[in-house]
């Protein structure tokens, strides 16, 4: 595995994360449950293989992620660096950020956490929350406690934003110290930002590395991309974020022991991107992206959609059909979509809920109609 300094931490962090929101679950009597035999198998597996940061969160999981990740690092708790987040909406009123950090630290069942996040943060509500109600002070004092270990912000909103959190902080003399964002090859907005925070002392961790999925289909998009020989896409895409050196750590939501060893493959060979080859990567992807007009995570927020309109599936097949020119599985997953009876715009209610959600701020109801245009069109 490969270790780098994370930022003014003092922490040596491994180039692969353990991303805690993709864990295999199984329903009964109604209620979801994760299955922590195999939670258990890929984390010790992970850490076996050099993987020393896992990022969890109170929701993720159908919210027994924090629980399931407590109970799986314990033999070795004080050898690995545990993230989780605190959502700004539970914090109304003086005492709630403590409240909701001692919940984490109860269902993770340790006494620290070591970077505890604001989370999914944008300006406004750094301002309106974290200032208004000065959060960093709780969480300056939970570190003197010795109840965290790090502050630190994961972000969705303009990139301009970042350096706006980071120096707010600063100045407030509480500075946040590593950060989490979205950066992948079909994603760089954030990446003038990393440079940033790198500059200030910040570690940082990219989560997405693979595209919210679309990059780790098998695709010739290497090939085409270089007019070399191919590797799989998945490899491609996590050699394009360790090739960044102003990135500490990727996250991935692994789901299969599987993709752990692969991963920790990858994270381990010293076999990287040249800096040329990493630019021509760069440039030759950024010619490919022109032509989606489309960009979407994948991150659900905007589901459920109360007419059932599966919103980010539809989106990945044009991202298939128009970044990729899978043309063919496109139309195949959409016709097969169709004919399972599911939603599309015809049933939308227009209720707006998807809009005000989607953190990239898509016109979804339009983009929802182009897509479709595209796939009748080729029916
Ligand atoms: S506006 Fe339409 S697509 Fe969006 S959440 Fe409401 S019903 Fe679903
Ligand atoms: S909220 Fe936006 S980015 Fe996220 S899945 Fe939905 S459409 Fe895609």
């Amino acid at each position: 595995m490969i270790y780098r300094k994370f930022g003014n931490t003092g922490e040596k962090i491994s180039a692969l994360g353990f991303g805690c929101m993709r864990f295999p679950e199984y329903e009964k009597d109604g209620t979801m449950y994760v299955d922590q035999d195999k939670v258990d198998e890929m984390i010790h597996e992970a850490y076996a293989l050099g993987v020393n940061y896992f990022d969890t969160a109170p929701y993720y999981c159908n919210k027994n992620s924090e629980a399931a990740v407590g109970a799986a690092v314990k033999p070795f708790r004080d050898k690995v660096l545990l993230s989780t987040k605190i959502p700004l909406d539970v914090c109304k009123k003086p005492g709630d950020y403590r409240r909701q950090l001692e919940s984490s630290l109860d269902r993770m069942g340790t006494d620290h956490i070591d970077f505890y996040h604001f989370w999914g943060i944008s300006r406004r509500e750094y301002d309106e929350i974290i200032k208004a109600q000065d959060l960093l002070a709780d969480a300056q004092k939970a570190k003197e406690e010795g109840l965290i270990r790090h502050i630190s912000f994961s972000f969705h909103d303009d990139p301009s934003a970042i350096k706006y959190i980071i120096d707010c902080s600063k100045e407030r003399g509480i500075p946040m110290e590593s950060m989490l964002v979205q950066y992948n090859l079909l994603d760089r907005s954030n990446e003038e930002m990393l440079t940033y925070a790198v500059s200030q002392g910040l570690g940082t961790v990219a989560m997405g590395p693979v595209g919210g999925g679309r990059l780790s289909a098998p695709t010739e998009l290497y090939a085409k991309l270089t007019g070399k020989a191919s590797i799989p896409t998945y490899e491609l895409a996590f050699k394009f974020v360790l090739g960044n050196p102003d990135l500490n750590c990727a996250l991935s939501g692994m789901q299969t022991l599987e993709m752990v060893k692969q991963n920790a493959a990858l994270a381990s060979s010293a076999e990287g991107f040249s800096k040329e080859e990493w630019a021509q990567l760069g440039e030759s992807m950024e010619q490919l992206k022109k032509f989606s007009e489309l960009y979407c995570t994948g991150c659900k927020y905007c589901q459920p959609c109360p007419a059932g309109i599966e919103i980010p599936k539809i989106f990945n097949m044009y991202t298939y059909h128009n970044v990729y020119g899978l043309k063919d599985t496109a139309q195949n997953m959409y016709d097969r979509y169709v004919k399972d009876g599911g939603k599309l715009l015809a049933d939308c209610k227009n209720c707006g809920f998807c809009e005000r959600k989607c953190p990239q701020h898509l016109q979804i109801r339009k983009e929802l109609e182009k897509v479709e245009a595209v796939f009748r069109k080729e029916r």
